[in-house]
């Protein structure tokens, strides 16, 4: 069977009676040809290359050359007022740190893409600090997150120029919350109902890069991210449904990503991209180039 639907998924794992992350560990032996050894394996490396991206970004300045990505994870973790816990803001703080590592070339995974690629790692690395969770765990989860990256793939898009921001920030943030959700003992219908929570809350977000720099507002959107991806898990860990089932929602998401202006497809044409002051940004970055802006949506 392929694995192309969050109902096959469940069939799957029904039939077989083994849990979510291990269908998606058979399926990636089969495509990779290799051993479930070295499949774990690579798992911590990758979670090593995450969690190192979150911590250096926290620990060292960032500023990338341009000065639109200045440190926003730091400032964060330093900051001393908290609109809903001390830890709350730290989720904020992993995911923009690790997101401007990658802004500021710094070594990152890009899953699902570099543009989001703060998500997962604060995620991963919130829970293991602050909930304790086993690294078993969170390379299971993070099995789970390939999965639904997977599914998205095939049935949606999970990249910026094809289906928008939601594609990309949107992508990562289910494939997080459903680790989440795993991770803290929630089962495969609230693992699922997280999904799609998220993708809910996300539809229609637009890839909108200021410059076409992969920096503004992609490190805010890493931030913003997690916390839809919290609060769809926690609403999915209560017992909450999304109503509309996961796969109708990804149906949504790539009808929402096809019908969506090329203004608004890292095009940097529409948007944040196209706000005055973004212009002027660009202008002063690419100084030889003649404005991009444009006003009528082309047909
Ligand atoms: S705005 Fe575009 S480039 Fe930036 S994270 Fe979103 S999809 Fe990626």
């Amino acid at each position: 069977m392929k694995l192309d639907s969050f109902t096959t998924w469940r069939l799957m794992a029904e039939s077989q009676s083994v849990p979510l992350w291990r269908v998606v560990l058979a399926y990636e032996m089969h495509q990779k040809g290799r051993s479930e050894g070295e499949i774990w394996a690579r798992l911590a490396q990758v979670y090593a290359v995450m969690r190192d991206a979150v911590e250096s970004g926290l620990r060292e300045p960032r500023q990338t050359p341009s000065g639109l990505v200045r440190d926003t994870g730091k400032k964060i973790k330093d900051a001393s007022l908290h609109v809903i816990s001390p830890e709350f803001s730290l989720l904020l703080a992993y995911a923009t740190a690790a997101k401007e590592t990658n802004a500021c070339m710094g070594r990152v995974v890009a899953a699902p893409t570099a543009g989001a690629s703060g998500i997962l790692p604060g995620i991963y690395t919130f829970l293991e600090k602050h909930h304790a969770v086993p690294l078993q765990t969170i390379y299971e989860a993070m099995l789970i997150g390939a999965g639904v990256a997977l599914i998205i793939e095939q049935k949606a898009s999970i990249a910026g120029a094809v289906g928008g921001c939601q594609a990309e920030t949107g992508t990562a943030a289910a494939m997080g919350a459903a680790g989440i959700v795993y991770a803290l003992g929630g089962d495969v219908n609230q693992t699922f109902e997280a999904v799609a929570l998220t993708i809910m809350n996300m539809l229609g977000l637009i890839c909108d890069p200021v410059a076409g720099l992969v920096e503004l507002p992609c490190v805010k959107r890493n931030g913003s991210a997690v916390v839809i991806a919290a609060a769809a898990a926690q609403m999915a860990l209560a017992g909450d449904t999304a109503v509309i089932p996961v796969d109708e929602m990804v149906e949504a998401m790539g009808q929402v990503g096809a019908a969506m202006d090329p203004r608004f497809k890292e095009t940097a044409l529409g948007g944040t991209a196209a706000t005055p002051t973004a212009q002027a940004i660009a202008q002063r970055i690419y100084p030889d180039v003649r404005s991009i802006r444009r006003e009528d949506p082309p047909h």
